[in-house]
């Protein structure tokens, strides 16, 4: 099966001397460290760095890399995560010298090309969420709940009110409670009625003068549009707070339905999950956020902005538009893109420099190159995708709530379980012997034996339907052999909490 490199981390594969390359004999005069640098920047013994010839290194990453699952390889229907294939002109676009190498200290008049793009794609993210004004510097989706909640509470501030609480509702993602404490406020559960919506009696006996926001996944973690948005985003307002639309899901509604038309005050969108960045493996990532023109002096600093006019000139766009030759976003003496620090009711800075631009550039190439025809139908797939699944697996797993879904569904393994003794977790952890990543288990609670399953617009017929019969081909399998999936991986089960909190990074003998 797996030879031995496979099994042994770098450092026991490490052996004294090996080098990948040697420099030549030193033909300068030699001269002591201590008489270059200080003592104290001096370490004293060496850092301990496994020792190996190239050979050993690069078998030793590649083979590691093998054993994991990614969208490059494999089916991946986790669902909430939006796990679509990324095309790699979106890779070569960011990698560019011309992008790449820049420096973030570089003054303005030299980065001319990166602003205009970091300023369309705010652009972009305002007119797909129809709000208008935007940050790019948060770091992750939960980054920049964090950094919309931190918005609405300086905006309540400047208003002179005392509001306290965050309404999250009960199927939500961990990270709304988790920002909305993170914000200073207190997160406040709302009930979902059966079908999975919004309980409004419960969300008017919560509604009260201390409610800053409202955060709502729509379409939510079931795959469901909120059929009653409107009239929760009127009660929310009446009651003078505001709406934050958790976008993880915009992959369902690109160029169809806009959160700021259907009452968003704020939002955040996942570019690693609608606008095909790199997913997982830590990061980066990037959560940029849009908000109403009311928020917008609050928004981190600095924001690009776009001169239209020079003192004493005529707008430049006109000039542009006009053929002045001299005036091109390329004139060193008058940067026509900026970052503007000058925002005094600003929360301030929540990432260093811009926010993490290669992701952005990724988004931006995502988005310019579908352009508006083609961001729409990438939503109309990915919801005929979901459905088709869906129309195949609820034959094989009840689908609670309902027989159609936006851009993912949850499928509950209740009755297996209680007839087969066979849990959605074991049947996640046998699909990974069949070659799929498993779907999202035990999201949202309010499900029992939740599978979560987000198909995306990148997978093919043939791609679903095999995963069907898989599925269907695991619940029919002896439950003791599921009990002790995966069987195929080099490590089956282990204590995922544990793992998580101290790995042990070489496997067992
Ligand atoms: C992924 C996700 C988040 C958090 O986004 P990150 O980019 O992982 O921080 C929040 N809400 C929902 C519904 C999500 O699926």
């Amino acid at each position: 099966m797996k030879n031995t490199h496979d099994t042994q981390s770098i450092f026991e594969l490490s052996k004294p001397g090996r080098r990948a390359a040697r420099l030549p004999a030193c033909d300068v005069p030699e001269r002591k460290i201590s008489d270059l640098l200080p003592a104290a920047a001096i370490a004293t013994a060496p850092p301990a760095l496994p020792e190996l010839a190239e050979p050993a290194v690069i078998r030793h990453f590649v083979n590691l890399s093998t054993q994991n699952m990614s969208v490059d390889t494999h089916f991946y229907p986790l669902g909430s995560c939006t796990m679509k294939y990324n095309p790699k002109r979106n890779e070569r676009a960011a990698a560019m010298p011309g992008l790449a190498d820049l420096h973030p200290y570089q003054p303005a008049e030299t980065l001319q090309g990166m602003l205009e793009m970091l300023y369309e794609l705010q652009e972009a993210l305002q007119e797909i969420s129809g709000l208008e004004a935007c940050s790019l510097q948060p770091a992750a989706g939960a980054h920049g709940e964090l950094a919309a909640l931190l918005v609405a509470a300086a905006y309540f501030r400047d208003l002179g009110e005392n509001r306290t609480k965050v309404l999250v509702p009960d199927n939500a993602h961990g990270t709304n409670p988790a920002s909305a404490a993170m914000g200073g406020f207190e997160a406040v559960t709302i009930k979902t009625t059966s079908d999975g919506f919004v309980d409004l009696d419960d969300l008017d006996a919560n509604l009260d003068d201390q409610v800053a926001v409202l955060m709502i996944t729509n379409p939510s973690t079931l795959g469901l549009f909120e059929p009653n948005m409107q009239e929760i985003a009127d009660r929310v307002h009446r009651a003078g707070g505001l709406i934050y639309l958790d976008g993880a899901n915009m992959n369902a509604i690109l160029g169809i339905s806009r959160p700021g038309d259907f009452g968003a005050d704020m939002q955040h969108y996942n570019p690693h999950k609608t606008f095909s960045g790199p997913h997982g493996g830590g990061g980066p990532g990037a959560g940029p956020i849009c908000v109403t023109e009311k928020l917008a002096p609050y928004l981190p600093a600095p924001v690009v902005v776009k001169e239209s006019r020079v003192a004493g000139c005529e707008s430049r766009e006109e000039k542009r538009k006009a053929g002045d030759s001299r005036l091109t976003t390329h004139d060193p003496q008058l940067p026509l893109f900026r970052l503007d620090y000058d925002r005094p009711k600003s929360i301030g800075r929540v990432r260093s420099f811009f926010g993490n631009v290669g992701v952005l550039l990724r988004a931006y190439a995502y988005i310019r190159s579908h352009g508006p025809d083609g961001l729409r139908r990438v939503s109309e797939n990915a919801v005929l995708n979901a459905n088709y699944l869906l129309s195949r697996v609820k034959h094989i797993l009840p689908v609670p709530q309902g027989n159609r879904c936006m851009h993912e569904f949850v499928a509950s393994a209740a009755d297996i379980k209680r007839d087969k003794n066979i849990s959605a977790m074991d049947m996640a952890k046998r699909l990974l012997d069949f070659g799929y990543h498993a779907p999202t288990v035990y999201f949202p609670l309010t499900v029992p034996e939740a599978m979560m399953i987000e198909p995306t617009e990148t997978e093919s017929k043939e791609t679903l339907d095999a995963f069907a019969e898989t599925l269907f081909r695991v619940t029919e399998e002896e439950a003791n052999l599921l009990h002790e999936a995966p069987h195929s991986t080099p490590v089956s089960r282990p204590d995922e909490v544990r793992a998580a909190r101290q790995p042990v990074l070489s496997y067992p003998e």
